[in-house]
């Protein structure tokens, strides 16, 4: 079990807790300890029982419940509140905007027990009535309610990716001579996605008896598709095909409804290709890879052959982006450089929370001065290696910056983030990120809407404005590659790039762990059709600091 697991855990015992009015102070203390065990750089499941008990904030009882939860994969205070609250209670915790408190007024005093019956109460204003929920509430409750909705049944790209690899290469053990391929929303690299396509040969009764044998799998069957529900996977949809059509097959299953519209009204699809490029070719067209078979449009990029070459993971040549233990971040400076050098990086931009992210331990500014000689000291031990010196810098409601000017021109670069009161109106917003976007000290607009995936839609901006005033003030617009950020969204890249605007693929790491998530950043960039040279993050260091001088000729220094 993962400390993430065991935090989730814990985090929902003080969330039922709460709900059922039991003890506060013990909620509250399993909530800290939920907190305090997400950030433990190190998995509590390889630790001893000494080194579990000798941790800050664990105390007897709480180090025996993670030893239960180790050992059974179950925590029996949780299960018997679990076992008293109607689950329609518990999905409640899923909706942004209402925590304990409101869900224990909604259950107790209305007596509602469903998201059903929730959402039919706020349309019929019967919410309003109740100490703490104004209109405002309730409009917020039922916009969140109907965003669960649509949402349920999705997973992020980024969390099925592992499994998805893992389950394609088991398969192809199994049957060695068989056809197998990703198709859909998997294989476009679709950031969101509700199931996994696979395409095979493998003839309907060879292929159920083999996923039969898989403990808990459900089979049903459509013509010519097998859907396979597994444990603690998405729907897996397999799509049977034979040898000889496959790639016909492939193709079609591959691309977006649009896409392949509009190559069957334009060009052939052969009956039995010899294979995917096949296709392409015997229609004079360039290879089109699948993550950009979105828009019927790219067909006559590859018909002019003016397809983009698309950025890979290998051109990342740097971590821009990233926290270290001076504000939320779990790892020292040090340790990040020297991961990033392991992963044969040239250079790092560490960029902690600012003064205003108390929650993050943000800088004030003598801790950025003492950061500064850690940095310096740092570079000197570490050359070739380079820290560059940054702070995500919060973009404050009037869109000022958290810093005075005089703090902020002892930055490398800086990078802006809204953090604080998301809840805005479009106007508000653009206001708030548009004169953040003409601060001469702002170098990266930082995750540009504040979206989460599947679970927070972001403040709303006009995209094509920001993206405009970017390319007047040259500020870089970033491309957040955490699996559940992902923001700037793909779709905007392409006209991001017809601006001249730079991109950069930053990870936002908070621990080493977090460089990974810079391959998400890069799928979903494919699918915008981003190239090496358009994003930041893969300019070499000597181009690296050619890009800061033209900054600093900006911010007047
Ligand atoms: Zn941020
Ligand atoms: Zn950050």
């Amino acid at each position: 079990m993962t400390n993430y697991e065991i935090a989730d855990h814990f985090s929902l015992l003080s969330k039922l807790m709460d709900i059922h009015g039991e003890n506060s102070f013990k909620s509250k203390s399993y909530s800290i300890t939920a907190f305090n065990i997400e950030k433990l750089p190190k998995e509590i499941s390889e630790m001893d029982d000494a080194e579990l008990f000798s941790m800050k904030g664990i105390g007897e009882a709480t180090g025996q419940k993670i030893k239960e939860l180790l050992a059974t994969g179950k925590l029996s205070a949780l299960e018997k509140i679990i076992a008293a609250t109607p689950p329609g209670i518990i999905e409640m915790l899923g909706i942004k905007g209402i925590g304990p408190k409101k869900i224990a007024v909604i259950w107790k005093e209305m007596g509602i027990e469903s998201l059903g019956e929730l959402e039919y109460a706020c349309n019929e204003n019967r919410l309003v009535a109740y100490k703490g929920f104004g209109e405002k509430t309730q409009e917020s409750i039922l916009q969140s309610i109907r965003y669960y909705k649509q949402n349920q049944g999705f997973h992020l790209w980024g969390e099925i990716d592992v499994l998805a690899n893992a389950l394609l290469q088991q398969l192809q053990k199994a049957f060695p001579k068989n056809l197998f391929s990703f198709a859909g929303d998997y294989r476009r690299q679709m950031e969101v996605l509700a199931c996994i396509d696979i395409v095979t040969d493998v003839d309907n009764n060879t292929l159920t008896s083999y996923l039969q044998k898989t403990e808990g799998s459900e089979i049903m069957e459509e013509p010519s598709v097998l859907l396979v529900k597994m444990p603690s996977s998405p729907i897996i949809r397999f799509h049977l095909s034979d040898s000889t059509h496959f790639y016909n097959h492939l193709f079609k299953l591959t691309g977006s409804s649009e896409f392949v519209a509009a190559f069957t009204e334009k060009y052939t699809l052969a009956d039995s290709p010899e294979s995917e490029e096949n296709i392409f070719s015997a229609n004079g067209l360039a290879f089109i890879p699948p993550s950009m078979r979105e828009s019927a449009s790219v067909l006559d990029k590859a018909a002019a052959k003016q397809l983009p070459v698309l950025i890979q993971a290998k051109d990342i040549k740097a971590i821009i982006h990233s926290h270290s233990v001076w504000s939320d971040g779990s790892n020292s400076i040090e340790q990040m450089a020297k991961a990033a050098i392991e992963k044969g990086l040239e250079y790092m931009v560490i960029s902690d929370h600012s003064q205003s992210a108390f929650y993050a331990n943000g800088l004030k500014p003598d801790r950025i001065a003492a950061q500064h000689q850690e940095v310096d000291a740092l570079n000197e031990k570490l050359k070739p290696f380079k820290i560059f010196k940054s702070i995500e810098v919060d973009i404050l409601n009037d869109g000022s910056l958290d810093y005075s000017n005089d703090v902020l021109k002892t930055l490398d670069l800086v990078i802006t983030s809204v953090h604080s009161n998301l809840k805005m109106t479009e106007e508000k917003a653009m206001n708030r990120v548009l004169t953040a976007v003409r601060n001469p000290y702002t170098t990266i607009l930082g995750h540009p809407t504040g979206r989460l995936l599947l679970s927070r839609a972001g403040y709303p901006i006009d995209h094509k404005k920001v993206i405009d005033e970017c390319a007047a003030y040259n500020v870089v617009i970033e491309i957040n590659a955490h699996p559940r950020r992902l923001d700037i969204d793909w779709r905007w890249i392409e006209y991001a790039i017809e601006k001249g605007v730079l991109l950069s693929i930053d990870p936002d790491a908070h621990a080493i762990d977090g460089y990974h998530d810079v391959y998400y950043g890069v799928m979903a960039a494919q699918k915008g059709g981003l190239t090496a040279k358009q994003n930041l993050s893969s300019f070499t260091l000597a181009e690296f600091e050619k890009f800061l001088e033209g900054y600093r000729k900006k911010r007047g220094a």
